[in-house]
């Protein structure tokens, strides 16, 4: 039985940065689970079943079973890139316009039941960190460290905003902001496995801290 680190928590709070130091430094594998959500919202959005406030759920919910969704190690960034039907799509999922809609598809429940699926079976591993809303309360119920990360969410989209910008794309702060607002409230409020504190996850608000100061509080 692998041992499982499962993060959670709200949109842009660092949750990949910290499972990955935790990945490296206890030689554990880890699974961003909000790019498999990011994957199937590219494939829908390049199927033109997503526009501006709405999506075409019957066509998202039919094409599920030609969804092919795995990863492959990235040696250069030491972590794994996603994979949609055999395609490379790790920089694509990243983009605004993605993260735009994939709330809206990450509440479809047969999405949901999919993902999970293929989650809980990448859990067979020695050791394995995952990041994502649900990991602790639906995924590994039975995790052996559940951490929750949240953050002011002034702080969460000026991170998220000089990341963008770094990446080249052309975006205003206050853009970021409502996104990364609005995508927690469809997160939070979504019927099936809502973004919630599970009570035994270790809260962290890393508002005011470091990456190394957070590493540091989650090591000891
Ligand atoms: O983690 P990230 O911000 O990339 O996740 C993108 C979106 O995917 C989230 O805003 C959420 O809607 C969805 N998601 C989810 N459940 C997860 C991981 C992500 O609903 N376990």
């Amino acid at each position: 039985k692998p041992i499982v680190i499962a993060i959670d928590g709200h949109s842009s709070t660092g949750k990949s940065t910290v499972a990955k130091q935790l990945a490296k430094a206890l030689e554990y594998k880890y699974v961003d689970t909000g790019a498999m959500y990011r994957a199937v919202t590219l494939y829908s959005m390049r199927h033109n079943w997503i526009e501006e406030g709405s999506a075409d759920i019957a066509h998202i919910i039919n094409s599920l079973p030609s969804i092919d969704i795995n990863f492959e190690y990235n040696p250069e960034e030491g972590t794994n890139d996603v994979i949609l039907n055999g395609e490379n799509v790790e920089r694509e999922i990243r983009a605004m316009k993605v993260s735009e809609h994939v709330s809206s598809v990450a509440k479809i429940d047969e999405v949901r039941k999919k993902l999970v699926q293929i989650q809980k079976e990448l859990g067979d591993q020695k050791g394995i960190v995952m990041d994502g809303r649900d990991i602790g309360s639906v995924v590994f119920p039975e995790a052996e460290l559940k951490i929750f990360m949240t953050a002011s969410a002034g702080i969460r989209a000026k991170r998220r905003y000089s990341e963008l910008k770094d990446k080249g794309e052309d975006i205003l702060f206050e853009e970021v902001l409502e996104n990364v607002e609005h995508r927690d409230e469809i997160d939070s409020n979504r019927k099936n496995s809502p973004l919630i504190q599970s009570e035994d996850a270790i809260k962290i608000d890393n508002s005011n801290l470091s990456q190394k100061e957070q590493f540091d509080k989650i090591i000891i």
